[in-house]
């Protein structure tokens, strides 16, 4: 039988070919393990094989999960990479080290304003279009800049970088193209804001062409967990 170990394992076996292929020092990314939809006892066993980063998508069964943890496994870093409805601003404010898909000025103030003085500031990921489709939320690649002077100037956000989710595709010269392009935002970025680190995209089935694209974050869920038993909005 495959357990979480095994497979988290292998997950770090692609990360540093990745890494290797593209003369990278695979010590520079840093693997998310997207526990979304999946029980607590999953969480815990990744955690003893070694993982500390977990990532989740919807804000209540995050919260549950956070609270559920805080004590026995306080060193768990949690981000958050879902859709965010603005209602719900508070709960990551107060439960999450990480957010990756902010795309909205308003958001970032409140999450700012929200944001509990006994933590760290809460690190944020500016959430990029960049298949540019309508369906896709996070701003387009020409909003970047304005967004992140916003978020700079928040006195409890940290600015860490950019996300992306591209499109879903078997067209690898398109996945590749959009990934470059994420690289390039990165860069030019980085020249405004030299601190930033984070390039959050890669996720179980395009690992490999983000890293090749200097990503800094992989999202990892299914090769680590399994698939999902079923597919929320
Ligand atoms: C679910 C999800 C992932 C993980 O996807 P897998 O294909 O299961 O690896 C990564 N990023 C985001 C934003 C997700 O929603």
């Amino acid at each position: 039988m495959t357990t979480i170990a095994d497979r988290l394992a292998d997950a770090h076996q692609r990360i540093a070919q990745a890494a290797q292929n593209s003369s990278r020092d695979s010590r520079e990314i840093q693997l998310l393990a997207v526990s979304k939809t999946k029980p607590i006892d999953q969480i815990v066993a990744a955690y003893d094989a070694g993982q500390r980063l977990f990532g989740e998508n919807y804000v209540q069964e995050g919260e549950e999960k956070i609270n559920a943890l805080r004590e026995s496994h306080g060193d768990i870093e949690w981000h958050f990479i879902g859709p965010l409805q603005s209602n719900k601003t508070k709960s990551i404010a107060e439960h999450f080290d990480w957010m990756h898909t902010l795309s909205r000025e308003k958001i970032a103030k409140r999450l700012s304003e929200q944001r509990p003085s006994h933590l760290a500031p809460l690190q944020v990921c500016i959430q990029v279009n960049v298949s540019q489709e309508q369906s896709k939320s996070g701003v387009n690649p020409d909003e970047v800049a304005h967004l992140a002077e916003i978020i700079a100037s928040l006195p409890r956000l940290t600015l860490r970088g950019l996300m992306a989710i591209p499109t879903a595709t078997d067209d690898v010269a398109l996945q590749q193209a959009e990934f470059s392009q994420m690289q390039a935002l990165f860069e030019a970025l980085k020249q405004q804001h030299p601190s930033l680190d984070t390039l959050s995209m890669g996720m179980s089935q395009d690992l490999e062409q983000a890293i090749a694209a200097g990503s800094t974050m992989v999202r990892i869920g299914s090769a680590i967990f399994g698939a999902r038993d079923y597919a929320k909005a």
